[in-house]
């Protein structure tokens, strides 16, 4: 098999794997113990505490440990919006569902959400935002890159914007971490979402980064652990794993955007250059590294992935939420594309474990595939494929 959905998930680092092992069997103490399992395990959280801090340039108390990107986005919407007098908050039509359901849910509950539009590449409208922010404006939430066209938002402008009209500003970074350099002092952020599984560690574990002194409305009650932010007891392995997988990230990011931006400009070159009927979506300039998404006309795009998985290739057509749902993609009907580009779309995101050689082989697969679903197609008529 060839995987190329690491936008969805990545696979664990070995390295990752080996030091959580011990907090599964020798290691299994409570971290609020006081006798030494206890302090081994609470030593342990300390130390990948402060590697995920480092990641991102933040001191370890910033960190609040969660059990991934989505909890993140919720404890950062509902969090502050719950203890905010003001009642209003800026988002954009190109989220991930776990920013844009928390929204509906606060819609529900009274307070105004603005979702900012984007352009042709998935852009946020930056004047739009300027437009749009009022004395009711307690948050803009924009994200750090998108989940299916790979385009990287103008985060430090937005950033700089919310500074200047004293409004917080979270942005989720989950696509963009590991992949871009992070600096949440440079970028000058108050609240920021990380995810462990995307960056090769493991599932269920994430964290949300709060400046200090940003008050928010804690969302899980008990035991006070995490500062009373979130209470119950921590999940030992999985942070560990989270740590080592932060430090690695951090360890070789010039090493892997170079091998995810090879195989990734290898594999769209020769697609671009062999396949009709087919453009790239997405900003080129401001894409992350390890993104590439098409449209080929003339195929459905869920055909073609059924296809591909039966030659061996793991892609997707956007984000894997949308697949339950059955919805057309909301990233691409915001940046304005039509029912057929949309149903011909295709994402294949590249990781750390991928070859130029595995990216021959999906060129050579593709190309079959295609031409056997062009060949079929309703609209064989409309395009000349033979071309
Ligand atoms: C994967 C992802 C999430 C959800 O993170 P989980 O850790 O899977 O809950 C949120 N936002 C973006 C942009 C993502 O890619």
């Amino acid at each position: 098999m060839i995987y190329l959905d690491s936008a969805a998930s990545t696979p664990i680092h070995e390295e990752v794997l080996q030091e959580m092992l011990p907090y599964f069997k020798e290691q299994y103490g409570n971290p609020s113990s006081i006798h030494r399992y206890g302090r081994l395990a609470a030593k342990a959280i300390d130390i990948a505490r402060k590697r995920i801090a480092e990641l991102i340039n933040a001191k370890q108390n910033e960190i609040l440990l969660t059990s991934g990107g989505t909890e993140s986005n919720n404890t950062a919407l509902f969090g502050i919006m719950r203890q905010n007098k003001a009642r209003q908050i800026i988002t954009s039509d190109i989220e991930h569902d776990a920013i844009l359901e928390p929204c509906k849910r606060l819609q529900r509950e009274g307070f105004d959400v603005i979702y900012l539009p984007v352009d042709n590449y998935g852009t946020v409208d930056i004047e739009k935002l300027k437009n749009s922010i009022t004395k009711e404006t307690a948050l803009v939430s924009i994200m750090f890159a998108n989940n299916e066209v790979g385009t990287i938002q103008p985060i430090k402008e937005i950033a700089q914007i919310c500074k200047q009209h004293n409004i917080l500003f979270h942005t989720d970074a989950i696509q963009a971490v590991g992949k871009i350099p992070i600096d949440v002092k440079d970028i000058g952020v108050d609240l920021l979402s990380i995810s462990s599984h995307k960056i090769n560690g493991p599932k269920g574990i994430g964290a949300l980064y709060i400046k200090n002194g940003t008050k928010l409305a804690p969302f899980i009650l008990g035991g006070g652990q995490e500062n009373g932010m979130r209470s119950g007891t921590e999940n030992v392995a999985n942070i560990v794993g989270f740590g080592k997988a932060c430090y690695l990230a951090k360890e070789n990011l010039d090493k892997n955007v170079i091998h995810m931006k090879n195989l990734r400009d290898h594999l769209t070159s020769r697609i671009i250059n062999e396949i009709s009927h087919v453009s790239i979506n997405g900003s080129m300039e401001n894409k992350t590294p390890n993104n590439t998404h098409f449209t080929f006309l003339g195929v459905n795009g869920e055909d073609l992935i059924i296809k591909l998985d039966e030659h061996g290739v793991a892609a997707s057509t956007g984000s894997a939420c949308s697949v339950k749902t059955q919805k057309a993609s909301h990233v691409l009907m915001a940046m304005g594309f039509s029912h057929e580009q949309i149903t011909g779309s295709l994402r294949m995101t590249v990781g750390l474990y991928n070859t130029i050689s595995e990216m021959d082989q999906t060129v050579d697969i593709l190309k079959k595939v295609i031409q056997e679903l062009r060949s079929v197609s309703p609209f064989k008529t409309k395009y000349d494929f033979t071309s």
